[in-house]
């Protein structure tokens, strides 16, 4: 990407100097309904998210004690890419607030290794990135950058900056509310409609960081070959992908994020319309 002199988000909550564990009483970390937890790829290392997103999950609690080792230059040019991505992120969707008269609430990006407290319970890197509506967090191991590169076959920096769009993509379902009712009709209701229902939630996310794509290619963000990667992005962090890798065939009933095929196809819908109004997945049949 092509971001010249972008300025970084001043909300980078930077925990990388410090170690896992404590902070928010430290005891236990369950998830209640309002410690909902969004992942973007858990599935990828085995972890069974079909719980996570209805509340009531046991987080483990880690203790981290050993001392961090210094970041890189690559690192830090990691860290500050992903800054500024989120400064674009709080452009495209503050304006669009504003033109709804609402005020858009920036979230606060945490970057950390290992294992860091959340409100929602112990933020693990082994989960991917994610986005903690309780508060209000986008949590980030940079880590996680080599583990798409190496693992999931989705190497750029337009790759990252579509994983970071997503969990955005989330917090503007929190701030309007989507997040909340979707949580409450999950619980409600059987494993497989809970399923269903959360993938609707992980394909909007998809389309919401297409309408940040949208803007960023209208700002000319974008080199050549960037919204491939992206497109690469969103198919490589398909269930049916993610689970082929992982077990060698796909469930299709347990899915909570949705196909590689639907992941692309509602980022593009949401690159091309630049339109919030055109990410209604639960309006839609599929
Ligand atoms: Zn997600």
């Amino acid at each position: 990407m092509k971001l010249g002199n972008q300025r970084s988000s001043s909300n980078i909550e930077d925990r990388r100097g410090s170690s896992g564990g404590g902070g928010y009483g430290g005891g236990g970390g369950k998830m209640g309904i309002a410690g909902l937890i969004v992942v973007l790829i858990g599935a990828y290392y085995g972890v069974d998210l079909s719980g996570l997103v209805g509340g009531g999950v046991q987080m483990p609690q880690v203790q981290q004690q050993q001392s961090q080792p210094a970041a890189s230059a690559e690192e830090e040019a990691l860290a500050r890419f992903s800054a500024q991505i989120l400064a674009t992120t709080e452009d495209a969707w503050g304006s669009y607030f504003r033109s709804r008269g609402r005020e858009y609430v920036q979230p606060k990006m945490v970057l950390y290794r290992g294992s860091t407290p959340t409100a929602c319970g112990t933020g693990q890197a082994a989960m991917g990135p994610f986005y903690c509506p309780a508060d209000q967090k986008v949590y980030l191991d940079l880590s996680f950058y080599d583990d798409m590169k190496n693992q999931l076959g989705a190497a750029g920096d337009a790759a990252f900056a579509y994983v970071i769009a997503h969990e955005v993509g989330h917090h503007v379902q929190n701030l309007n509310g989507t997040m909340t009712q979707v949580n409450r009709a999950r619980s409600r209701v059987g494993e497989r409609e809970a399923n269903r229902l959360s993938v609707k939630l992980e394909l909007q996310a998809d389309c919401l960081a297409g309408v940040w794509a949208n803007r960023a290619q209208e700002r000319q963000l974008f080199e050549s070959g960037d919204l491939e990667e992206a497109f690469n992005a969103a198919e490589a962090v398909g269930d049916d992908r993610l689970q082929q890798r992982s077990r060698g065939y796909a469930v299709p009933d347990s899915f909570t994020h949705g196909t590689s095929a639907q992941r692309l196809q509602w980022f593009r819908r949401g690159l091309n319309s630049g339109d919030p109004e055109q990410c209604d997945t639960f309006a839609a049949n599929s």
